[in-house]
Formats: structure tokens, C-alpha cells, sequence
């Protein structure tokens, strides 16, 4: 296991690895210590130009759009093989810059070598029409690139958030600036390494470092950008799409979530807690698509909530890298902002079953599981997206109702339900207002099954097949023959 962190890392713009140009650095610290790790270039506004210059110019040369694109996806199985050599280390800074799990860091390898492989299975897939329009015409549609994609990611999943929007941009011809999360951005730094050693053209992949409000508000804005994917909080995705509509470019938008699973009293309760309590506290809850607010009917309310409880209690919580169940929060202002909304929740009148403040005796930023009971539909804490551990348990009587809950936030990311009753699954699940619906598993899915928001919480498909169609645009050629 490698325990040594390299003390300094450079941005990845035009094929060559270089300081931030104005001289800055910035400081990555462990979340589970509160301590610095270790430095990285600071990219400004003047980094931000100079790789949008390189990824214009590489989409210029053809070089991506003259391959045939068997050979665009032979690039991504190239790439998912090198990051092989970079596995320990990925798993290693994935513990110790965003605070996974070992065993949540180990998984983000397969994860990303997944959907490097998915989209380059698709690369010579991806096929227009051809349109009949009778005697003397010719028809047929192309999926254009749009150009120089820019691409925003947030610190709690960059590597494979981050390699899904890449894989699909260079699979349809595009070339991209890829800004990556101030707080975790170590493992895209070792996914620009494995791109080099698979030998990406320059100026294909651009990887910068560099705070949201300077290189990220450069890159939403910048002028010669054709294409955004923005993957992270509300309030920051509608700055991007202003920036965007400024020059009326098409967005990716991937924001937050308020996810709920509603419990059929004919549910397998076993399962239901299993499967909540893995969809709450995995990543200490920090995943747009966790499932935060549990709909319980009141026949079973305090036994799932018994069982939730326990399975909260029997979770070990600290450092990643000590392989504990729960590891900490990405900062101390995410805590603070964690701790307070579970203080709001108190005082509006919810119970605290477990939980509810930060974890004494560590030094890190760690959160305890939590679980809310008495829990109104309009109250923040089943409003409000924490990004933490805390779920909020809802009691309901009628199926309506249940599904009023459900839909009754601004959000629309994820949804789920537990029952085993079939018909009232698929009515169910067709009246949630949701990207994805889970019956009987939270997460039931991945990689191959297209993931985005409705409401607030988005539009636009990340994953599956869909996605690749958010990164071309149609193109018809009529011909008089
Ligand atoms: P964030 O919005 O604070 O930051 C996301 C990224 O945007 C970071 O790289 C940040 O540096 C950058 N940024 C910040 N201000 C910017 C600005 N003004 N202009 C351009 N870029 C800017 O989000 P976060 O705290 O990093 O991530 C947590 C949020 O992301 C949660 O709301 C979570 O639900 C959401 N998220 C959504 C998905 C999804 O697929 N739907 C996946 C992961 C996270």
C-alpha cells in the first residue's frame, strides 16, 4: 500500500505537464486529519486559455476526427489498461484527498476502466439515419462533435466522473479542458498520466487544477469553449448555464439530489435496511445519488427504523486508509454545514434516532451516521440536499401520499421503492419524478444504465448509451442526386 503522497503535482494542458502559469500553488489537505498532503499547480484564468487553445487546436488538426472510430475506442481500452499500473496509487490518494474508503478508493479503478471500455465498445457504434425522400433525393444524418468540450467535476467522485464525460467526448471526436475539484485532485492528475502512456494526441485531454470561482468561472465563460459538463451543486450549475447561455452553448447539467425510497409494508425489511442504510452512509452520503429521505409506511415505520439504527451503530467511522466503514467529510465547512442543518432538524421538531453531530476524539472532519424519526415532508432536513450521512425517516398511510413525498422536493436525481407486490412497483415507479428508479435495491444498476436529473436536479444523461448522444449534435445531408 503506498503511504507517501508525491508533494507536488502539475496541470496536464497541450501534452506537457506545467507549473500554473502565474506561479501559484495550492494546498490539497487529508480530510481525515485536517492536515496538508501535498501541493498542486494552481491553474488561473491564463491556464484555462492556454488549454482551450491546445484543445482547439487538436480538434482542428482532425487528428481524433480522421481516426476511424474503432480506433478512438482501441484509445480507451488503452487508457483503462495503463491506469492497471496506477491502481495502488489511485486507491492511495483517493483515501487520503478525498477521504474514500480503501476499499471505495480500490473500487473506483474498475469502475473507470468500465465505462473507458463501455464507450470505447460504443465508438464504432454510434450511427446516423438515412431518410427517404424519394426518387432523385439522398438523405442521411451525422453525429457531429461540437468541439472543444469543457468539462467541471466535484471532488466526491472525480476519477470516474471525470473518465465517463472524457470517454465520451473523445469517442465522438470532441477534444476537452477538463477543471477538476480543488479539494480531491489527485486521482485525475494519474488519469492524465495513464492518457500520455496510451498515447492520447496532445491537446486531447487537458487536465486543470484551480479553484471554482477563477479557473471554473473561466472555463464556463471562456469564448472558444463549445460544449459544457457541469457535474455539481445547484447553485453553482446555474452560474455555469448563465455563463453559457451567453453564448448559447449546450450543457450537461449533473446536480444535486434529495432521493427518497418509499417501504411497502410487504417489503422484506431485511433487505430495505441493508439496502438504505448502504445508499446513506456509503461515502459517509456524500453522492449526489444518495438515498437521503426513507418513505416508511406506518405499519412498519419502527421497525425499519430499529433496524436502520442498528445497522448505523454497527458502521466503524475514521480514516479510509484504516479501512474503516465510514470515513470523513471532505472539509471542516462541509461539517459545520452538516452538523447545522441536523441542529434546524431538532428544532423543528424531528427526533434524533443515532447520531446527529460530528464524531468526538478524531481529528479529521467525520460525521456520525445519523438517523432522523418524526420527520415532516416540509421540514430542511427533508427539503434540503446535506451531502452526509443523515437520512430522514417519513412515515406515510396511502400510496398517494407516499408518492406525493416522494416528489415533493425540487429535486429529481434518483428515487426508489421497496415492496414485492409487481403491479405496484411499475405504477409506482412510473409516477416518480426521477432520473432513476431503484425497486428493491438502492443503486440497482451502473455503468451501462443512463443516470440524470429531473427537476432541479438536472438534464442531460451521463452513463449508458444515452449518454454519447449529449456529446454530438445531428447533422443532415440532403443530396439532389
Ligand atoms: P460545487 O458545485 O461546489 O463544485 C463542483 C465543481 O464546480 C468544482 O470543480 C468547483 O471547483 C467548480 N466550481 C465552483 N464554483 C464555480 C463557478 N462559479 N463556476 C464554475 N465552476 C465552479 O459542488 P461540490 O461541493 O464539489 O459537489 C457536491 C455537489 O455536487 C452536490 O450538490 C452533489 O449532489 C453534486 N453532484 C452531482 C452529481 C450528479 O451526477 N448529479 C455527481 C456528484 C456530485
Amino acid at each position: 500500500m503506498i503511504t507517501e503522497i508525491r508533494p507536488y503535482w502539475k496541470n496536464y494542458i497541450g501534452g506537457k505537464w506545467v507549473d500554473g502559469s502565474e506561479g501559484g500553488r495550492l494546498a490539497v489537505s487529508n480530510p481525515a486529519t485536517g492536515q496538508p498532503i501535498c501541493e498542486v499547480a494552481r491553474g488561473t484564468a491564463r491556464d484555462i486559455d492556454t488549454a482551450v487553445a491546445a484543445a482547439r487546436a487538436c480538434f482542428n488538426s482532425r487528428v481524433l476526427l480522421d481516426m476511424p472510430p474503432h480506433e478512438r475506442g482501441a484509445l480507451m481500452f488503452r487508457i483503462a489498461d495503463e491506469l492497471d499500473k496506477a491502481a495502488d496509487e489511485i486507491a492511495a490518494v483517493e483515501c487520503y484527498d478525498n477521504g474514500k474508503t480503501l476499499a471505495n478508493g480500490r473500487d473506483e479503478i474498475p469502475l473507470t476502466q468500465r465505462y473507458l471500455r463501455y464507450y470505447g465498445g460504443m465508438a464504432d457504434k454510434l450511427e446516423g439515419r438515412q431518410i427517404p425522400l424519394g426518387a432523385g433525393l439522398l438523405d442521411y444524418t451525422i453525429h457531429a462533435p461540437y468541439g472543444v468540450s469543457a468539462q467541471i467535476v466535484p471532488w466526491n467522485g472525480p476519477l470516474p466522473v471525470g473518465a465517463r464525460s472524457i470517454a465520451c467526448a473523445l469517442v465522438t471526436g470532441n477534444t476537452v479542458v477538463l477543471k477538476s475539484p480543488e479539494d480531491s485532485p489527485l486521482s485525475l492528475f494519474l488519469f492524465a498520466e495513464a492518457c500520455e502512456r496510451a498515447g492520447v494526441p496532445e491537446g486531447a485531454v487537458n487536465i486543470v487544477c484551480g479553484l471554482g470561482a477563477e479557473a471554473g468561472t473561466a472555463l464556463a465563460a471562456h469564448d472558444d469553449i463549445d460544449h459544457i459538463v457541469f457535474t455539481g451543486s445547484v447553485e453553482t450549475g446555474k452560474s455555469v448555464l448563465r455563463a453559457a447561455a451567453e453564448r448559447v452553448i449546450p450543457c450537461v447539467m449533473e446536480l444535486g439530489g434529495k432521493s427518497g425510497g418509499i417501504v411497502f409494508p410487504d417489503a422484506d425489511l431485511g433487505q430495505v435496511a441493508a439496502s438504505a442504510a448502504a445508499g446513506i452512509f456509503k461515502h459517509a452520503g456524500q453522492i449526489c445519488s444518495a438515498g437521503s429521505r426513507l418513505i416508511v409506511h406506518r405499519s412498519v415505520y419502527d421497525e425499519v427504523v430499529s433496524r436502520l439504527v442498528a445497522k448505523a451503530e454497527a458502521l466503524s467511522v475514521g480514516p479510509g486508509i484504516d479501512d474503516c466503514d465510514l470515513g470523513p467529510l471532505i472539509s471542516a465547512r462541509q461539517l459545520d454545514r452538516v452538523e447545522a442543518l441536523c441542529r434546524a432538524g431538532v428544532s423543528e421538531g424531528a427526533m434524533l434516532a443515532t447520531g446527529g453531530t460530528r464524531v468526538a476524539g478524531l481529528d479529521g472532519y467525520f460525521m456520525a451516521p445519523t438517523v432522523f424519526t418524526d420527520v415532516r415532508p416540509d421540514m430542511r432536513i427533508a427539503q434540503e440536499e446535506f451531502f452526509g450521512p443523515v437520512v430522514v425517516v417519513i412515515p406515510f398511510d396511502t400510496t398517494e401520499e407516499a408518492i406525493a413525498i416522494a416528489n415533493g422536493t425540487d429535486y429529481g436525481l434518483a428515487a426508489g421503492l421497496y415492496t414485492r407486490d409487481l403491479t405496484l412497483a411499475h405504477t409506482v415507479a412510473d409516477r416518480l419524478v426521477a432520473g432513476q428508479v431503484y425497486v428493491n435495491q438502492w443503486w440497482a444498476g451502473g455503468v451501462e444504465t443512463p443516470f440524470g436529473g429531473m427537476k432541479r436536479s438536472g438534464y442531460g444523461r451521463e452513463k449508458g448509451q444515452e449518454a454519447l448522444l449529449g456529446y454530438v449534435q445531428t447533422k443532415n445531408v440532403g443530396i439532389k442526386l
